[in-house]
């Protein structure tokens, strides 16, 4: 029989960085002392009380279906939410608990989008986005932005792109992978030209709360107050709580589309998992200790690798000011001939540094920009430090880094004092 799939799932390929996961796991399985700099994910433990309160749960019997949309108790945290945080005020009505932020994102996706649509993607862009645009039918429209502008999209950009097919916008900040954030005004700039062509705007809020350097976080509508009936946010507990495998999710958005998503959700998945509809309700109205305390050492690590990475002469490294990714520029090293390898793109120095050095990280060709590489701080400073210094030792022998005196480690350390471990 010739078999054949749908055409729908040839247009996609499988998330480079999950497949990345899967074969450092495997490498590592076989021995190897890789150091993992590739992870997208907070490596603490779930706080423990909200483990608790999913325990409690399973106790007390709450493991049958729930409403489509998630229980209103939650639908109401994230309301409160949304209006401590952001002065945003939403009806619970206006709110959709969902499988992961993830599934918030596809779900919009597939009631605002449809074939003839355009979407505008900024690259940089979180890989998933053109993924999701073309499971909806739509077409993925990209827009580059400049390092020198701090990877944020301008008017002008926006405009280029902008036909009588487009219909919505992408907006990922702070954003992953390049760690920038748009301030009010980057937003305010953007906002006219998004009223005059009534785009569906999808913000991305999912890394809100890892902002570094006193630097606040805005989004769309707490700057446009009028598109806040245009704008679909996105967000969940993932990477605020360390809650990645509890797959919760939520957005907010005009009525129209959040019963629209409840709807598909009720013959989709019918309901996030109960229980963990529980625990994220325990992390939204909990004490908030333990997300600070993450938060610190999240943004520890980020001056640990910000200091490491300036004795890597090849690398270029915007400051990042939020989120746990680093993209240094690494095409000073295109045409160079590495132990009788030659560098042509981003790809080639990821493969040669997971080769070499055993580090893995994750190219920027699969994020829409070959220039850079991304560097996750995710992950402990010993792994951070051992992942840079091998790095160092093979690009730059003869640097301060690979010679026997530790000076530069010291410098690198910072006066902050040690003895954090980063764990929970
Ligand atoms: C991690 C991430 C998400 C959502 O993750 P979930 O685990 O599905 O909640 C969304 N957007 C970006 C840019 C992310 O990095």
């Amino acid at each position: 029989m010739d078999q054949k799939l749908a055409e729908r799932i040839t247009y996609i390929k499988p998330s480079p960085t999950l497949t990345l996961d899967a074969e450092v796991k495997a490498m590592k399985a076989q021995g190897r002392q890789i150091v993992n700099l590739g992870v997208g994910e907070p490596d603490f433990q779930t706080p423990e009380y909200i483990k608790e309160a999913a325990i409690k749960a399973i106790r007390d019997g709450f493991t049958r279906y729930t409403p489509s949309e998630g229980i209103l108790e939650l639908r109401e945290a994230v309301c409160e939410k949304f209006s401590l945080e952001n002065n945003l005020e939403y009806l619970p009505d206006q709110i959709v608990i969902t499988c992961g932020g993830k599934h918030a994102l596809y779900n919009t996706m597939q009631v605002l989008f449809g074939p003839g649509d355009e979407v505008i993607i900024p690259s940089p862009y979180w890989v998933t986005y053109p993924a999701q645009v073309l499971l909806s039918g739509a077409r993925p429209v990209f827009v580059d932005t400049l390092k020198e502008e701090g990877f944020v999209l301008t008017p002008e950009a926006l405009a280029s792109k902008i036909t009588p097919k487009t219909k919505g916008l992408i907006i990922n900040s702070p954003s992953n992978p390049t760690g920038m954030l748009y301030d009010s005004s980057h937003l305010a700039a953007l906002a006219p030209l998004i009223k005059r062509h009534n785009l569906w705007v999808i913000s991305d809020d999912i890394y809100e709360n890892l902002v570094y350097d006193g630097k606040e976080f805005v989004n769309l509508p707490m700057v446009a107050p009028d598109l806040k009936e245009q704008t679909v946010i996105c967000h969940g507990v993932s990477k605020t709580y360390s809650m990645t495998g509890w797959r919760i999710g939520f957005l907010a958005a005009p009525k129209l589309v959040s019963e629209a998503v409840a709807k598909m959700q009720s013959q989709m998945t019918s309901n996030p998992t109960s229980i963990a509809q529980k625990a994220a309700l325990a992390a939204l109205t909990g004490p908030k200790e333990p997300v600070v305390r993450m938060q610190n050492i999240f943004a520890q690590r980020r001056q640990l690798v910000l200091n490491l990475l300036e004795g890597i002469e090849s690398f270029s490294t915007p400051i990042p000011q939020g989120a746990f990714y680093v993209f240094p520029d690494v095409s000073s090293l295109f045409g160079k001939t590495l132990h009788g390898q030659k560098i042509r793109n981003s790809d080639d120095v990821a493969s040669i540094l997971l080769k070499e050095c055993e580090v893995a990280t994750i190219p920027g060709s699969g994020f829409g920009y070959d220039r850079a590489i991304r560097l996750s701080y995710a992950t402990s400073e010993k792994e951070i430090l051992d992942g840079l210094e091998r790095i160092g030792n093979f690009l730059s022998p003869g640097s301060q880094m690979a010679s026997q005196d530790r000076g530069w480690l010291k410098k690198a350390l910072g006066p902050q004092p040690r003895g954090s471990k980063g764990g929970l």
